[in-house]
């Protein structure tokens, strides 16, 4: 996950800061070295590093912070702000255009999931109540036009193409007048991309630009690829005039150098960010989370908004209705462990969590998708009454239940323990805070 590297070693640097009563020039200057190493080792651009620590170095040597009473918490909400500062201080939001369409120009070399991304964008905007239109303009790599092609039918959105032998600047201009003639408000321009910059990419992309006018023109790189997707950024900027940079593959990015460098190297905002190659793994980039989840103080807002838009409010009442009253059954697991895989993939979420990433054993824990397979096969083999009594289970029928879900009698164990545990918890609970009926608060 994002990050990882950099987080572990900044919150060494910071529990040394905290401990400390008073702050000394000396302690400040040898926290700045292990925070300029900590960046450089992320891959974040050179010259950054060096502006950002010094910032942070005459921020920090200022008396009311040596004066004050936790001087090492005033320093990480110095390196918070610094942070949120370097990404672009706060959320660069989507252009929307007075006179609709507005359009979208994606661009990106190849491979950086350019036309992933259109597809992605395409879903959110739907989600907005907004009604996209996806172009298929990459005539050139093979399977680019049926790629859009099925990500649109995916999503439901209308994609325009003309075959790869009319040029991609008609295609563009007539998708535009499509969009216009059929009351769609945002036209997103996939485009071609090649392995490197070359004159004839970029003199195509100026005649889409010119045609079509674009409200924005978001360059897509792969973060992966660090201080490469930087230079690759600042070279379109200074031929297109990007208006953002979506970031991808942050999910499989460890270091973060693209992330945190990105804005102060080009001037362009970070709009996006990719986690994923899931249709709905893409997300507004909001520079003051992302310096939280970096300092690894968790990312609540963002969980709470995925949690609000994904979550059914009436179910998730009647779960705890039944949690508190302790009726809670394998069969409402399950329906849980659903709402809960809405959200995304299952490190991610924990990702977002304050302080998860140094919780004990946290590190090595991995919880996949592949796993949470395993415990469902599990509860699906037992029978209903075991389902809400999982205590008549006995020795033979563990043995069946595992056989019948290709799994191992230590697995089902552990499950069922841990099921039993889960039970018991919710019964203190619901003691404690009074819980709905039984066993409720005396006052
Ligand atoms: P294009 O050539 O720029 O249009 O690139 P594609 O959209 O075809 O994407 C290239 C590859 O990257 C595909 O295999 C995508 O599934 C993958 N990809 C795109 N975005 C992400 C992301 O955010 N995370 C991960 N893990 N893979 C991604």
């Amino acid at each position: 996950m994002a990050f990882e590297g950099l987080t572990g070693r900044l919150q060494n640097v910071f529990s040394k800061l905290r401990g400390k009563g008073k702050v000394s020039e000396d302690d400040v200057n040898e926290a700045m070295r292990e925070v300029r190493l900590a960046l450089l080792e992320a891959d974040v651009n050179f010259k950054v590093v060096k502006e950002f620590v010094s910032k942070v170095k005459e921020k920090s040597i200022g008396k009311e912070v040596m004066d004050s009473f936790t001087p090492g918490m005033v320093i990480i909400d110095i390196v918070n702000k610094e942070l949120t500062e370097l990404m672009g201080g706060s959320q660069a939001k989507l252009a929307k255009s007075n006179k609709p369409p507005t359009v979208i120009m994606m661009a990106g070399l190849q491979g950086a999931g350019k036309t992933t991304t259109s597809g992605k964008l395409a879903k959110l905007l739907q989600k907005g109540n907004h009604r996209p239109l996806l172009v298929a303009g990459d005539i050139y790599r093979p399977a680019a036009i049926k790629q859009l092609q099925i990500l649109g039918e995916q999503i439901k959105v209308p994609v325009f193409t003309l075959g790869d032998q009319t040029s991609p600047v008609e295609i563009a201009r007539q998708a535009v007048q499509h969009a216009k003639d059929n009351n769609l408000d945002y036209v997103i321009i996939d485009t071609a991309g090649r392995l490197h910059i070359d004159e004839e990419l970029m003199e195509e992309l100026k005649q889409i630009h010119t045609v079509t006018n674009p409200d924005e023109v978001l360059l897509v790189v792969d973060a992966m690829t660090g201080q490469d997707a930087v230079n690759v950024a600042d070279s379109f900027n200074k031929q297109l005039e990007l208006t953002g940079v979506v970031l991808t593959k942050l999910d499989g990015d460890t270091r973060g150098g693209a992330a945190l460098s990105v804005k102060a190297v080009t001037g362009c905002p970070i709009k996006f960010a990719a986690l994923g190659e899931k249709i709905d793994a893409l997300e507004p980039f909001h520079p003051e989370r992302m310096a939280s989840r970096i300092l690894g103080m968790g990312d609540m807002l963002s969980l709470i908004e995925k949690a609000q838009a994904n979550i059914d409010t009436e179910k998730a009442k009647e779960m705890e209705r039944k949690m508190r009253n302790a009726e809670f059954t394998f069969d409402d697991f399950l329906e849980q462990m659903d709402q809960v895989k809405k959200l995304g993939p299952i490190d991610q979420i924990l990702d977002m969590l304050p302080g998860m990433n140094k919780a004990k054993g946290m590190k090595d824990l991995k919880v996949d998708d592949k796993q949470m397979g395993r415990v469902e096969a599990i509860v699906h083999s037992m029978t209903k009454a075991e389902k809400a009594q999982p205590e008549i289970i006995n020795h033979n029928r563990r043995k069946r239940i595992a056989a019948g879900s290709g799994t191992n009698v230590a697995e089902v164990n552990r499950l069922i323990k841990q099921f039993d545990e889960m039970r018991k918890m919710m019964k203190q609970f619901s003691g404690m805070m009074g819980g709905g009926g039984k066993g409720g608060k005396k006052n």
